[in-house]
């Protein structure tokens, strides 16, 4: 079902005892936030997030899985192990792996089947260049993103989140306009459509912050945002969460 929410992105941040002084401060203001909320912490910091996270009503997220099952890929990390560790959701394709760590959209779209086989929602990241909008090629780009997933049979994204994140904006603190994100997102739903993955909600990220993201929200098919640097301050990342 679409549904608002607001997903946190650590990205490679974090520490034991800086952990415990931003998800308590999380779970001391999520009471007046209306949309679902995530955090997506490192690999390493599940078991203390699970733990101070119970009962706050806030889910727990991955920021990357293996596309395997379990087996001999030394240093990789099987999707039923993040179930196991109480995850709801796992981000894919993030730009940060496609661009910086190579990973193609027909992995992205092998690692979504990973994360459905076992239960938990995917955050299907897609998003084009600054160079790729220059040219045009913008639509192109993330249709060509969305299909790998859309063309596997074994993918039903019944639950599945898509996020639109324009690489120009991410950590650039140039965000997309509420209008070039909501043309971006009207092309997504639309062929989301066309396949009849009708509930699938789409987040739009990009150096949101608590200044800019009404705005955002506010158009028809943002269905909330997926946010990396205003995520690792409790105050910044609720301020955003209060802005449906
Ligand atoms: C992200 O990491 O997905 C992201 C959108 O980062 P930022 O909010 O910092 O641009």
């Amino acid at each position: 079902m679409r549904r608002k929410l607001v997903v946190g992105n650590w990205k490679m941040f974090g520490s034991l005892e800086g952990n415990r002084t931003l998800l308590e401060g999380l779970t001391a203001g999520i009471g007046d936030v209306a949309a679902e909320v995530a955090v997506c912490v490192p690999f390493p910091y599940l078991a203390q997030a699970r733990q101070i996270l119970n009962g706050s009503g806030i889910h727990l997220g991955a920021q990357n899985v293996s596309e395997h099952f379990p087996g001999a890929y030394t240093g990789e990390v099987a999707a039923c192990m993040l179930r196991e560790f109480g995850c709801k959701y796992v981000i894919i394709g993030h730009s940060e792996r496609r661009h910086g760590l190579h990973e193609t959209s027909k992995t992205v779209a092998a690692k979504c089947a990973a994360v459905e086989a076992s239960d938990m929602v995917p955050i299907v990241c897609v998003g084009e260049t600054l160079a790729e909008r220059e040219k045009g090629a913008t639509a192109d780009v993330v249709m060509g993103q969305l299909d790998a997933i859309l063309s596997r049979p074994d993918i039903d994204l019944a639950e599945a989140v898509v996020a639109y994140e324009p690489v120009w904006a991410i950590g650039t603190g140039q965000t997309a306009s509420p209008e070039q994100a909501q043309e971006m997102h009207a092309l997504i739903r639309g062929r989301l459509a066309e396949k009849l993955r009708n509930n699938v909600s789409i987040l739009y990220g990009g150096s949101v912050k608590a200044s800019n993201a009404q705005a955002l929200f506010a158009m028809p098919d943002i269905d909330g945002g997926l946010i990396g640097g205003a995520s690792l301050k409790a105050s910044d990342f609720l301020a955003i969460c209060r802005a449906f």
